[in-house]
């Protein structure tokens, strides 16, 4: 099921190469001349560098100085990483969340205010009320119903997205979000893990911050984490400056996952595509779910936006079941044989994730005792995967039917 477009992408930013993305996964961050004509980058596990002499050393000849500053290794995905994005440059975290955390930190500094979507991943929330407060930054919560135009102050210095929300999947207008944050003046930091730079490419749009969970679709194995941020001309020199200044490197096998990750990052993003189409517009066609949260959906209330400015969609979506006793729940999750029941996502395996819609703003939309279960689609057969979900729904229903039998026999 290709997805089509009306539009073609818009051009990238600092992207002069005339290549396309499959190609580019393939070469980018390559240098088999440096690696002994090897077609992988050696890993480096580095600590120490030695230097020849005294004046190499106290000159830093070297092309490499110490380890936590980078090896061949790091340098290899921080070029691809850059090259993919399309912006000055890209640093290395040891996890999705401190990529976060660390692009958040290199533009705030205590008196200053940030607008933050309310969808945002739980963890980043936790940090704004507790790091970041405790610096004297003062976080706004916005979403799609908030004026965001207004919320702006004189000390709004960064406004963070995250397309789609975590859980919610609610996309917002980015064009008109980077327009606003510029004319006041404010960065713009964009969580990205969602589509990945290959089906939406923020610095194109004039996000100032680009950030991925390394962790999820670029390692794409369930195997280790890492984060990376890449950032253009005017964000790069303050990223750059407190990555160093905070130590921050990612660990040399878990950066060689992401570089062999990478290398199929397309082909795997595409499988995840296709399959999550074809189970939701299943699902959205069960009697069980009230509602398919997923923008590549025709008739999600995001999928405009989504079809404009995006190039794809990933494996990741969520449903609200109908209201059920609590237990149902465990029935339709508990024995589900394809889909494993755990944190995280971007792995080549399926996941389902129960949530409570009250803890992302959802509660009002939706009747007491619905529940929410997010999904990630993986590359097994999608026929197989709606079979096992069929399974679950109907053990779900049976619950719920029983318990209505049950409240009838009790009238
Ligand atoms: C998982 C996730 C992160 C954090 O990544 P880790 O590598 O687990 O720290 C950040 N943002 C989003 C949207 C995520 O889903």
């Amino acid at each position: 099921m290709a997805v089509k477009r009306d539009e073609p992408p818009p051009p990238r930013d600092g992207a002069h190469d005339g290549l396309h993305d499959d190609t580019r996964l393939a070469h980018a961050g390559r240098d088999s001349a440096a690696w002994h004509g090897f077609v992988n980058p050696p890993v480096y596990h580095a600590s120490t560098v030695l230097s020849p002499t005294v004046s190499d050393l106290l000159n830093r000849t070297q092309p490499y100085i110490y380890g936590r500053r980078g090896t061949p290794t790091t340098d290899a995905l921080e070029r691809a990483v850059t090259s993919l994005e399309g912006g000055a440059g890209a640093v290395l975290c040891p996890s999705g969340l401190s990529a976060c955390t660390l692009a958040l930190l290199s533009c705030l500094k205590p008196g200053d205010h940030l607008l933050m979507t309310a969808s945002v991943y739980g963890p980043v929330r936790h940090a704004c009320e507790g790091v970041l407060a405790r610096l004297g930054v003062e976080t706004t919560w916005y979403d799609g119903s908030t004026p965001v135009a207004a919320a702006f102050r004189p000390n709004t210095r960064a406004l963070y997205v995250e397309v789609p929300g975590s859980y919610t999947f609610d996309m917002h207008d980015i064009p008109a979000l980077v327009r606003l944050a510029h004319t006041h003046g404010a960065l713009v930091l964009a969580d990205n893990s969602w589509a990945t730079p290959l089906f939406f490419q923020p610095h194109a749009f004039g996000i100032d911050l680009s950030i991925q969970a390394g962790t999820k679709y670029l390692v794409g194995h369930s195997d280790a984490m890492l984060g990376m941020v890449s950032a253009n001309a005017r964000a790069w020199p303050a990223l750059k400056q407190l990555h160093g200044d905070l130590g921050l490197c990612a660990g040399p096998d878990d950066v060689y996952l992401a570089l062999r990750g990478l290398r199929t990052l397309g082909v795997r993003l595409r499988q995840h595509q296709r399959n999550a189409l074809a189970v939701a517009s299943w699902l959205a066609t069960r009697a069980e779910v009230q509602r398919v949260l997923y923008p590549a959906l025709p008739g999600d209330a995001g999928h405009a936006l989504w079809r404009r400015d995006f190039r794809g969609a990933s494996g990741l979506f969520s449903i609200v079941l109908q209201p059920a006793p609590a237990h149902a729940i465990d029935a339709f999750l508990d024995h589900l044989a394809l889909f494993g029941l755990g944190y995280s996502w971007g792995g080549y395996e399926s996941l389902a994730l129960p949530f409570e819609l009250d803890a992302h703003g959802l509660a009002a939309r939706w009747p007491a005792g619905s529940c929410g279960v997010r999904l990630h689609i993986g590359l097994e057969d999608a026929d197989d995967l709606i079979a096992d979900l069929a399974a679950g729904l109907d053990r779900y229903a049976a619950c719920a039917s029983i318990a209505a039998c049950e409240d009838a026999a009790r009238c």
